[in-house]
């Protein structure tokens, strides 16, 4: 998910002393116990909100929560609390709430010449590691998402990294490899368990630079190679976005089979106020499924719990937003109801296995003033892009730099306290309270 969906118009030579890359890092090689799960064995009690029970939900299905920002979040003085307002890890309290898979994007190199972060959470790999080894103390496994370039993936862009901007394509692909294989053994040797890794993140058509389904397809592989070889437990999935688009999955899925792609899962990016219905979601997703004989699952999703901004940075949905579907009152109850019934949507599509939330954790970074936050947004990458990322992407980050855009879709608080909304991922197998009266 991005804000902006610019097209790339040119990429400025850009020094390739990447110092600040591919070094230290704080690996957690103490820690290699087994992932012993703190999840609530049964329904959890006294949650307000209405939640209809999803039928014919597996016991296994993924219930996953992106907190890629997460560590540039802390280091920007944001806290987190529990339920009862003490402070506590957040990783225990995603946990504790039913929470299964922790996503973590990683880039290569999200830094300039001089190493200041291009933001965005600065997600490299000595981040994915330290988030791979929090999860896993709390018995979280991770979902890796490999963007294959220095900054933000999406359908509008998809930028080589830096490093490998004069390669050709074999050699990209031996990078992509390389890389893949690095970043997942330093999250292992950090202790993180890995259970499903991205080779691209909403790859509509391009990827790394490559805009050929040849050139996708080419690094795709590599990744999966990659992934098979350090992760052979994990599943591999590729991922995709707009649902709505007539017959795009149909393609997406036939180029990939007919490139021999090795993939499990084949995953859709679904906001609700974009990505048309969640009928449609379960027929697309079913088809690839039933004709390819993949796994299929949302690797994104989320919805406002509020129409208000709460970091002096305008988000991508408000309530002024027009040309969206709002399905929902921008309510905690109308956030937890989209999330219910996308996993709902998932459990009716044919080898469906989960649902991930966007960025449940990103939230303001507290400060009294724009001027504040931004200091922390440029300092510490917790905003959605940095001023130092403008020679990377000069036409997106160059112009808009700034703080989070999805603070008021969290599933926390402005304060860090959870929303009652957290716990739909336990309450949707037991369903909660009576329907709220229509408006
Ligand atoms: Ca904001």
């Amino acid at each position: 998910m991005k804000k902006h969906y610019l097209i790339l118009t040119a990429i400025t030579a850009i020094s390739l002393l990447l110092s600040s890359c591919g070094q230290g890092g704080a690996e957690r090689s103490a820690f290699c116990g087994e992932l012993e799960s703190i999840a609530p064995e049964g329904k959890i009690e006294g949650n307000p909100l209405y939640v209809e029970k999803v039928e014919n939900l597996p016991d296994d299905f993924i219930m996953g929560v992106d907190a890629s920002s997460v560590i540039s979040e802390e280091e920007s003085g944001v806290k987190y609390y529990n339920y009862d307002g003490s402070e506590q890890d957040v990783f225990k309290t995603l946990a504790e709430n039913g929470v299964t898979h922790i996503r973590v994007r990683v880039w290569v190199c999200p830094y300039d010449e001089n190493g200041n972060g291009y933001g965005g959470g600065n997600c490299d790999a000595e981040k994915a590691a330290e988030i791979g080894a929090r999860a896993a103390e709390y018995g979280l496994r991770l979902i890796v998402d490999f963007h294959y370039s220095d900054f933000w993936a999406d359908p509008g862009k998809q930028m080589v990294p830096k490093a490998w901007k004069d390669m050709s394509l074999e050699e990209k692909s031996e990078a992509a490899y390389d890389f893949t294989v690095n970043t997942l053994k330093k999250i292992k040797k950090a202790g993180g368990v890995v259970g499903m890794v991205q080779v691209g993140n909403e790859t509509n058509g391009s990827l790394c630079g490559e805009t050929t389904w040849e050139g996708v397809c080419t690094i795709m592989s590599a990744g999966s190679r990659a992934v098979r070889k350090v992760c052979p437990d994990a599943l591999v999935a590729v991922h995709f976005a707009n649902p709505e688009h007539t017959g795009s999955y149909s393609t997406y899925a036939m180029q990939l089979n007919s490139h021999e792609v090795d993939y499990d899962v084949f995953g859709s990016s679904y906001y609700p106020f974009w990505h048309g219905s969640t009928e449609n979601l379960t027929k697309v997703l079913s088809s690839v499924a039933e004709t390819y004989g993949k796994k299929v699952m949302v690797l994104e999703t989320s919805y406002a719990y509020t129409p208000d901004d709460t970091d002096f940075n305008g988000n991508t949905i408000s309530g002024s937003t027009t040309g969206i579907t709002k399905n929902y009152p921008f309510t905690v109850q109308g956030q937890a109801q989209a999330l219910r019934n996308v996993i709902d949507a998932v459990a009716k599509t044919t080898n469906g296995i989960g649902v991930c939330y966007w960025e449940g954790t990103w939230i303001t970074v507290g400060g009294a003033s724009r001027a504040a936050n931004s200091a922390l947004w440029e300092k510490y990458g917790s905003g959605w892009a940095s001023s130092f990322a403008a020679d990377y992407d000069p036409n997106d980050a160059g112009k808009y730099y700034g703080g989070c855009a999805v603070d008021n879709q969290a599933l926390f608080d402005s304060k860090g306290v959870p929303l009652p909304s957290l716990q739909v991922f336990n309450l949707v197998r037991y369903g909660n309270g009576t329907p709220p009266e229509e408006n």
